[in-house]
């Protein structure tokens, strides 16, 4: 009997079928991977519906559900894709600082639910990406050098496994698909259909000041930040793009948020920004601005992704001195690709305050957080923009404790992202989970685990 499904089933080469396979990748370089059939799941049956079906139909399994992976991980060949973006609901208690959400809502959204309420969860920079896969390979937020990766506010989830049975998972039940969860990523071998989580008390101010500078200036503001990322409490994202202010040369903008209780703290913690040696030569600085969160997406952030672009990310961790980094940074200054493409480099790791980590398959972070993004909008430049970041960041290899699934480049340039223990267990967990090798994986592994890499390169 054929598997009862409430929600949309589409087989290639169905009316709308394309349609719905290019929105589930958020950007427009779709690439020429085609599932088999597509299910936009409607519940949680609906997801064991789909896994029936692809056992049936003798197919693999990837997972959507916000369709933000720059690589798209989730377009696979020869699989039933389960859409999750319809799966959007959320509980709060306030009382227990407690709550739920499904995979399908988006981390801006669950945002702006939990701010009404005086409540914040550590959800990421952009506003389209959903919790689904943002939690799964970790979560880089917005305050989260104080809260740690997003993973770390999970407290179970709700999962289809490739037996088509619906478990729960937390620290006592289940807790190894449970630690697999925080972190696994797109290597995650079951679809989660609920994340558990912790809520904060929302902090009363988020202040931040910006200073804008020409590529002159690169050099000295760098070396500042590598210095003082460690030590500041502010959150820095120091974002280097071609922009009109410099007549669209590349230009350096310190973006630095301070999340405190009050002004007065959060002004003092902005302060160390104005000692940065290239401070003279700012076009511009716009300072000790109080705002929220949301804004700082809408305007700082959300701008450098155009839907409109073809994209390609990749990112490095690491505590290496800028001086090590400049040689490589020097030639990308020569030959930057078209707005919106852009650096960004983040403090995360190593300061005060940073909470202990548990056991989880995540396990990979540095003090600093290195990523790249190229953006064009001619296909026939594909292999020209994904040249220029892969070899870039390759070229800066030697300086790299490892990658953040967020921004993966896998398929590319495969390379360490949870440490070679814990890469072994998910293997093990993998197989013991999902025997059939019912799910999809990562797109690429590092060198030397050879075990169950998918994909082509450009
Ligand atoms: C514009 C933009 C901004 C971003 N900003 C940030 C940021 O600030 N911080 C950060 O940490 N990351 C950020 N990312 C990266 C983003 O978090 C990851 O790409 C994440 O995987 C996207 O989640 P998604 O559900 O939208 O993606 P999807 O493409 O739907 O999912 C990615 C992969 O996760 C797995 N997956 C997704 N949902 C499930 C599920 N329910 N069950 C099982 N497996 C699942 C699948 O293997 C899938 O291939 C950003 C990405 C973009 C494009």
């Amino acid at each position: 009997m054929t598997p009862r499904i409430e929600g949309r089933v589409l087989r290639r080469g169905d009316y709308r079928y394309e349609n719905l396979r290019r929105e589930a990748c958020w950007h427009a370089g779709v690439p020429d991977r085609y599932p088999e059939l597509i299910v936009l799941a409607n519940n949680e049956d609906d997801v064991v519906g789909a896994v029936e079906l692809a056992r049936r139909e003798g197919l693999q399994i990837a997972v959507r559900s916000g369709g933000h992976s720059w690589s798209a991980s989730h377009l696979r060949d020869g699989t039933v894709l389960i859409d999750l973006s319809n799966l959007r609901h959320v509980t709060v208690d306030r009382d227990a600082m407690t709550g739920t959400a499904q995979p399908g809502i988006k981390g801006s959204e669950l945002s702006s639910m939990l701010a009404g309420q005086g409540l914040f969860f550590p959800t990421g920079h952009c506003s389209g990406v959903s919790l689904g896969g943002y939690l799964l390979q970790g979560g880089f937020a917005w305050a989260g050098r104080d809260y740690g990766p997003a993973c770390m506010s999970v407290t179970g989830i709700d999962a289809v496994t490739a037996a088509g049975e619906q478990v729960h998972a937390d620290e006592t039940e289940n807790p190894d698909l449970f630690w697999a969860a925080r972190g696994a990523g797109p290597g995650f071998f079951a679809v989660v259909t609920r994340f558990y989580v912790k809520l904060y008390p929302r902090m009363r101010v988020t202040m931040n000041s910006s200073y804008f500078w020409p590529a002159s200036a690169a050099y000295e503001v760098y070396r500042f930040v590598h210095e003082i990322g460690r030590r500041t409490p502010t959150e820095i994202n120091l974002l280097c793009s071609r922009d009109p202010m410099t007549d669209g040369e590349p230009l350096i903008a310190l973006n630095a948020t301070a999340f405190t209780d009050t002004e007065e703290e959060a002004r003092e913690q902005l302060s160390v920004y104005e000692s940065c040696p290239a401070r003279a030569q700012a076009l511009t600085t716009r300072l000790n601005e109080v705002t929220d969160t949301g804004t700082l997406s809408r305007f700082g952030t959300d701008p450098h992704y155009d839907e409109t672009k073809r994209y390609l990310a990749d990112n490095m961790w690491t505590h290496a001195s800028f001086d090590d980094l400049w040689p490589n940074f020097e030639e990308m200054l020569k030959t930057w690709p078209p707005a919106p493409s852009h650096l960004v480099l983040f403090n995360w790791g190593g300061h005060e305050g940073q909470p202990p980590r548990p056991s989880m398959a995540y396990s990979v972070e540095d003090e600093l957080y290195y990523a790249l993004y190229s953006a064009w909008t001619d296909p026939a430049d594909d292999k020209k923009y994904t040249r220029w970041v892969t070899d870039h960041m390759r070229a800066w290899e030697p300086y790299a404790s490892g990658i953040q699934l967020a921004d993966e480049n896998l398929i590319n340039r495969p390379y360490r992202f949870v440490t070679d223990e814990n890469l072994r267990r998910l293997d093990d967990l993998r197989a013991a989970w999902d025997p059939d090798g019912m799910f999809v994986s990562w797109l690429g592994r590092p060198a030397g685990c050879s075990t169950g890499a998918e994909g082509t390169a450009l």
